[in-house]
């Protein structure tokens, strides 16, 4: 099998990503390909986009000169990881090439102030040689997570070997899955997106030093609904989420850009029911109807559905002195400790 690249260069030196476009922008690239000159990154020659029968978006190869041999297990893997890490608001590029082209990275994840590569390893190497490409993004400050498709034995996923062992899965179009050992020691099936999401915001467990995680928590000041003068508790923002230097330094995520994280707004328009069952009184964060996006998401009355502006809340709301009650997203009452805003 050749392989199936994300990546192609267009002949104007544009980079084309295949798993981050939609499917319109995909039948636009098929129909117009031929005046764009598209080559693959890893050797050169033309390719051509094509859509699987299940919808996967790749290049593929014209000819058949290629040295690089990769499954079409290998390419979804890679685009499910890179549509993941993306959903977190990440820059995300596939077969990224690293240290002047030395090294190609599977998909590299870049956040402003750190960088991770996952690497897909599905034919089996020996484990000194997936060592020694660790030590080699190491020291360029990449950290590397490896989903390998095959056992090691007496391996343990580890702070400075993130190796994962990924399940293929049943048919060769469908979501590969990856074993993930919970903190009690049970070990499980988790779908690769979401274990990318659970890699990317420190919720995988390892062996050696933990890392300090502390679950999503809703902060609220207490107000007043300005149509109907009921008390209320105003959601400013969501706190202990993964670090995103424009719009979650220090972990802190104010309610007015929620869905800018589109992960995050999932994670708490599920978590919805829980909190209002918890707290009657807490407004809910939606997102802004079409001609108002630039004041960011609204709050909404609980009593009588006002939409209620978070812009022009005081600076110092994003405090930790300033938060009044919290909650976690399962509707806990949460006291912020010392470490809550890391
Ligand atoms: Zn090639
Ligand atoms: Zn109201």
């Amino acid at each position: 099998m050749f392989s199936m690249p994300l990546l192609a260069i267009a002949s104007d030196g544009a980079r084309l990503e295949a798993w981050m476009m939609s499917s319109a922008e995909w039948e636009a690239l098929k129909a117009s390909y031929r005046t764009r000159g598209l080559t693959a990154d890893c050797c050169g020659s033309a390719v051509v986009p094509v859509t699987s029968q299940t919808g996967w978006q790749f290049f593929c190869h014209k000819g058949a000169d290629c040295p690089v041999r990769e499954s079409p297990y290998h390419m979804i893997a890679k685009t499910v990881v890179a549509r993941a890490a993306a959903a977190l608001g990440l820059d995300v590029t596939t077969e990224a090439r690293l240290n002047d082209g030395a090294a190609i990275a599977d998909v590299l994840i870049r956040h402003p102030s750190w960088a991770v590569a996952v690497e897909v390893q599905l034919s089996r190497i020996p484990l000194i040689a997936i060592e020694d490409r660790q030590e080699r993004y190491q020291t360029i400050g990449v950290r590397c997570a490896w989903l390998v498709g095959y056992d090691v034995p007496g391996h343990h996923p580890r702070q400075d070997l993130p190796l994962f062992r990924l399940v293929r899965p049943k048919t060769t179009d469908a979501v590969p899955h990856v074993i993930v050992t919970d903190a009690d020691g049970h070990s499980g099936r988790t779908g690769l997106a979401g274990f990318t999401t659970m890699l990317l915001t420190g919720r995988i467990n390892f062996q050696g030093p933990a890392m300090p995680a502390s679950a999503p928590a809703v902060v609220s000041i207490t107000s007043e609904c300005w149509r109907c003068r009921r008390d209320i508790d105003l959601f400013t923002a969501l706190i202990n989420v993964p670090e995103h230097t424009i719009f979650a330094p220090r972990g802190v995520l104010s309610a007015r850009d929620l869905t800018k994280i589109p992960q995050l707004m999932a994670l708490y328009r599920s978590a919805i029911p829980k909190l209002l069952k918890a707290v009657p009184s807490l407004t809910t964060v939606r997102t802004p109807p079409p001609g108002k996006e630039a004041g960011g998401a609204r709050a909404h009355c609980p009593w009588c559905d006002a939409p209620i502006s978070l812009v022009k809340l005081p600076d110092d709301v994003f405090d930790s002195h300033r938060w009044g009650r919290c909650w976690t997203l399962s509707g806990d009452p949460w006291i912020p400790g010392p470490t809550a805003a890391r």
